[in-house]
């Protein structure tokens, strides 16, 4: 529970947009992980100078503070694990400026990637990051899990396009890191550090992004193979190559046939694997790249290559590969999904030892993925009632962990570390890097106020 002074000050300077009342608390204790954690109070601010006055009470009164855009991390980021504060962005939503001239756009921490993919369509620009959330996940949220997405494979993720941020440390002080240039080398690289910070290290409250220019034209193939081992081949086969497209997206059999039961979208059910690969950039480039893409997948025990006919089309398989996820749903009360990554050479070997793994506990899985960049999702479906059954789980994914780190891979692609993967820490950082990243904590945030209880 909060002291009352702490309340008194939090009420008198927000008034209504506190609240510690249960109904509202509870809608604020879990993300799309599994765990949960009720915190004391949650806080609406609406501006800069807020969040500081925030920070340098709940500083000064050594409470937890956990921030949160939309909640919809799925490695328990945003829980808060000590109780305390959670402190939401969705008042601070404006975006600020649109710059294309200049390729940046600034925004407040609580925009819908979504609508600021909106706002830019008409000026023939985008941002491209491109999370499976990204209509309801926000770019405080993005930048702080440093959110990837499809077409990560050709742009790269939100780190890459994170040009400048002010952030409120931990002490209430306001600081700005990087600029609006899209060169700039002075000082250390702090934007950096702050994408994939996870809350830890301050709180941020404004952020310039790059933007491009949208490419002429995008073409999408859906390829069916005979078994998914062929599927994994092909996808290093075509980077290994030279060709980079903008995404490579696998399903397995059974995530095909789990969306064809769910939503019907014409994915074929015999086939033992899909890609879903996207091309982009001059018609010429595009049609060059189609063109060696067919010729390599030929190779690789492939029943059918289908090429969307037309927008409506493309929708459609993109529907398809964004149900992925929600269908599973409907096999299994509890779902539980990782994003291990491996390169991209080994993605083949890393899908067959997720298999024998899943088998040898005889636990219902299927794997999807953002291929071309080595980023894996397994998924298992299974009752966490069921205690023995959950113990299995929980075993199948250390195994599967473990065997990410001997092909050289690492715990997240995309998702982050928050609470459901710290405990695996060791298996890709050695005690050395470990106690670097806690002095920077401890540097910034001494009195470890800022989302306890996660990977430092
Ligand atoms: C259906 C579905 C599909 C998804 N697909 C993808 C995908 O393709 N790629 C991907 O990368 N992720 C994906 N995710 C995971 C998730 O949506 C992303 O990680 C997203 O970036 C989280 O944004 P959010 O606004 O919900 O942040 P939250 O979940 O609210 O918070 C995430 C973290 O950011 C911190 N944080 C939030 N705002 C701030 C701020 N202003 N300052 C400091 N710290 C802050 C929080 O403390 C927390 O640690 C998916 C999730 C779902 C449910």
């Amino acid at each position: 529970m909060l002291e009352q002074t702490v309340k008194s000050e939090l009420i008198a300077l927000l008034g209504d947009r506190f609240s510690d009342e249960p109904e509202i608390l509870t809608c604020y204790a879990y993300d799309s992980f599994l765990e949960e954690s009720m915190p004391d109070a949650v806080i609406f601010p609406k501006t800069t100078d807020e969040v500081a006055k925030i920070m340098a009470l709940a500083n000064r009164a050594k409470v937890p503070v956990t921030a949160r855009g939309a909640g919809t991390s799925v490695c328990g980021a945003p829980i808060a694990a000590d109780h305390g504060i959670v402190l939401c962005f969705s008042k601070m939503d404006k975006i600020m400026e649109v710059n294309t001239a200049d390729r940046y756009v600034v925004v407040q921490p609580g925009v819908i990637n979504g609508d600021l993919q909106k706002v830019l369509a008409p000026s023939g620009f985008f941002f491209p990051p491109d999370p499976g959330s990204m209509n309801f996940s926000t770019i405080g949220g993005n930048v702080a899990l440093n959110a990837g997405g499809p077409r990560c494979l050709k742009y790269g993720v939100t780190k890459d396009y994170v040009l400048g941020m002010q952030v409120v440390l931990a002490s209430g002080k306001v600081v700005r890191f990087g600029s609006k240039n899209i060169k700039d080398v002075t000082g250390y690289n702090f934007t950096s550090l702050f994408c994939g910070s996870e809350g830890t290290l301050g709180m941020v409250t404004e952020v310039t992004l790059k933007v491009i220019a949208r490419p002429e034209t995008t073409q999408t193939l859906l390829v069916t193979f005979a078994d998914l081992d062929s599927t994994a081949r092909a996808v290093s086969d075509i980077i290994g190559s030279g060709i980079l497209p903008v995404s490579m997206e696998l399903l397995d059999k059974m995530t095909i046939n789990a969306i064809e039961d769910a939503v019907h979208m014409g994915l074929p059910r015999e086939a033992g694997g899909t890609l879903l690969i996207e091309v982009d950039g001059s018609r010429e480039a595009c049609d060059r790249e189609r063109s060696q893409i067919v010729h390599k997948v030929k190779e690789h025990n492939v029943m059918a290559v289908e090429e969307a006919k037309d927008e409506a089309d493309r929708n459609r398989l993109w529907a398809a590969r964004r149900a992925a996820y929600g269908v599973f749903a409907k096999i299994a009360p509890d779902i539980l999904s990782e994003d291990v990554t491996v390169p991209v050479s080994k993605v083949p070997e890393m899908i067959r030892r997720i298999y024998q793994i899943t088998e040898k506990y005889n636990l219902k899985a299927g794997v999807l993925a953002h291929a071309g960049d080595g980023n894996m999702h397994p998924l298992i479906c299974a009752d966490r009632k069921n205690q023995e059954e959950w113990k299995l789980v929980k075993k199948a994914f250390r195994e599967i962990f473990v065997a990410g780190a001997e092909l050289e891979g690492t715990l997240s692609g995309e998702h982050g570390i928050g609470l459901a993967k710290a405990e695996f820490l060791p298996l890709v950082m050695d005690q050395e890097s470990r106690d670097f990243m806690a002095c920077i904590k401890k540097a910034v945030d001494p009195n470890n106020i800022l989302n306890p209880g996660k990977f430092v």
